[in-house]
């Protein structure tokens, strides 16, 4: 049954970032496709692990600062020893700093460029050792942006981070596709989530963005949720290397 390469029962999934806004729905919906889910953040992700408790879903929290690579081997340590094994890395955490490019700081730069970028690179390089350590391949799941397709306002740290993003995941792809590892990533268009509180509440800059998107609404959290199940399923286990536009149309303008 076509349904049946969805399911995802008893697969361990990280999610990084998920105390809130689009990692906290996608870590939602991999637990009701089946997943034990562990969930990596900086402080403790009430909201999401009540809604965790209340569905009867597995969830561990780990606690890390995704801003430096120091933790990284404490995740893979904490999430084999609860649950034996790692199946799926979703690296969601992200930051964004605006300022006028002319102005923009370096500590701006770096701060946005060590969450977005460096850290996804490395958090991928160690699952994916612990992936070909398993012998049965695994899925990685990087967010990307609409600012890894064009240059954005204000936001240069942002959009370089996340043409990182979307390079990178070729990259992986190309170099352990070979152990049935698949790379590939979501790039959200403009969603109503904290991230885009500022841009939300700049009437101008709102209209303007509602405005150029075809379906006429902001994207809410649950509208990941799908595609990310699906990359993360069999059903999508030949393709790799892709970023995958979830935008309500608007990269089609
Ligand atoms: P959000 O509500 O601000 O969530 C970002 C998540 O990343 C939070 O859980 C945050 O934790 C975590 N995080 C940030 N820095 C961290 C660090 N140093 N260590 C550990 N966790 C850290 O934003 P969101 O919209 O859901 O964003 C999720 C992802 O989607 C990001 O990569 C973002 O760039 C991307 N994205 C969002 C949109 C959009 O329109 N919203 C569009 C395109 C791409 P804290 O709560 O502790 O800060």
């Amino acid at each position: 049954m076509i349904l049946d390469s969805l399911n995802l029962q008893d697969k361990v999934a990280i999610v990084t970032g998920c105390n809130t806004g689009l990692g906290q729905a996608m870590a939602l919906g991999l637990a009701e496709a089946g997943c034990k889910v562990v969930g990596i953040n900086r402080r403790e992700p009430t909201e999401t692990m009540e809604k965790m408790k209340a569905a009867g879903h597995q969830f561990l929290a780990v606690r890390a600062d995704l801003s430096k690579q120091d933790d990284i081997p404490h995740i893979i340590e904490q999430t084999v020893s609860t649950f034996g094994r790692i199946d799926i890395l979703v690296n969601n955490a992200g930051i964004i700093r605006r300022e006028d490019a002319l102005e923009f700081s370096e500590e701006n730069w770096d701060d946005v460029m060590n969450v977005n970028s460096k850290t996804v690179f490395f958090m991928s390089q160690a699952v994916a050792k612990q992936f070909i350590a398993q012998g049965d391949g695994g899925k990685i799941i990087n967010i990307a942006s609409m600012l890894s397709f064009q240059g954005g306002i204000r936001v240069p740290s942002y959009t370089a981070s996340k043409s990182a993003v979307m390079g990178i995941t070729r990259a992986m792809a190309n170099e352990w596709a070979k152990f049935n590892i698949n790379v590939n990533a979501i790039a959200p268009g403009y969603m109503a989530t904290n991230n885009t509180t500022a841009l939300r509440a700049d009437e101008e800059r709102n209209s303007a963005i509602l405005e150029r998107i075809p379906a006429g609404r902001w994207g809410t959290s649950e509208d990941i949720a799908g595609p990310c199940v699906f990359l993360a399923s069999k059903a999508a286990d030949y393709i790799n290397g892709y970023t995958i536009a979830v935008d309500g149309g608007w990269l089609a303008r």
